[in-house]
């Protein structure tokens, strides 16, 4: 029999069954097993995790448990600075890239209000979704916590709040977006790219009120939706600069 101890902290926590929380707990284990699979069998997937310490050094996922190991598993921090260990997410330099399970609808729609590259996966179901975000090296945003245990998935976050508002929060300040805002950038209904078009060349697309009031139009470059600073537009500012102010 292996006995290791392990302790989660921060918001990890949030992810364990309730006498797992805050406290430094002992696992039984047959035979021997990779720290991934010791850490997943405690419902915390993988992508949540961004150091492990073992006995004080840091490991990889691939590590072998041994008997009386002490475990620290800490999360995701992009602002923290650990550098001389071994931290287990990578951090691209390119501008991230994400896609959406089928339940995070409005979140897809208000990360690209801000700008951000998402992908709706609204076709896509389990193992599917999984592949089309390993395959096309999105960043898999899900409620649904199975999704994020196969290794094959590097990237992914476990969204935790029900209310689109909060989940906003949680991805800008999980994947450090706040510096890379660019509102009014994407086409809300499809992810296209929001292109300035001359109104002459659009007047067909305009209704007759709109067609008087306003002269500057962007139109997305893969559905054709027009976009103009209408009433929603204020709205949508005052949005995004409460959200920015929340966030800083
Ligand atoms: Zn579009």
């Amino acid at each position: 029999m292996i006995q290791v101890f392990l302790r989660f902290y921060e918001e990890l926590n949030d992810l364990l069954p309730l006498p797992y929380r805050k406290v430094e707990f002992r696992k039984d284990l047959l035979l021997p097993t990779t720290v991934k699979d010791l850490i997943e069998s405690c419902r915390v997937p993988h992508t949540e995790v961004d150091l492990i310490l073992v006995n004080g050094d840091s490991v990889d996922f691939q590590y072998l448990v041994r008997h009386n190991d002490h475990i620290s598993v800490y999360p995701v921090f992009e602002s923290m600075d650990i550098s001389g260990v071994t931290r287990l997410q990578d951090r691209p330099l390119r501008e991230l890239r994400f896609i959406t399970d089928r339940p995070l609808g409005k979140l897809t729609g208000r990360l690209r209000l801000l700008g951000q590259d998402v992908e709706y996966g609204l076709n896509f179901s389990g193992m599917e979704l999984v592949d089309k975000a390993v395959n096309s090296g999105r960043i898999l945003l899900t409620r649904n916590r199975q999704l994020l245990m196969p290794s094959r998935i590097k990237r992914g976050y476990l969204v935790r709040s029900n209310y689109p508002k909060d989940q906003v929060v949680e991805v800008l300040h999980r994947f450090d977006l706040l510096g890379s805002i660019k509102p009014f950038t994407r086409c809300m209904n499809c992810n296209g790219i929001l292109i300035p078009v001359k109104k002459e060349d659009i007047l067909h697309l305009l209704e007759p009120l709109t067609k008087r009031y306003y002269r500057r139009f962007r139109q997305c470059d893969s559905c054709g939706q027009v976009y103009w600073k209408g009433s929603h537009h204020e709205k949508l500012k005052k949005y995004i600069s409460n959200l920015i102010s929340d966030l800083a």
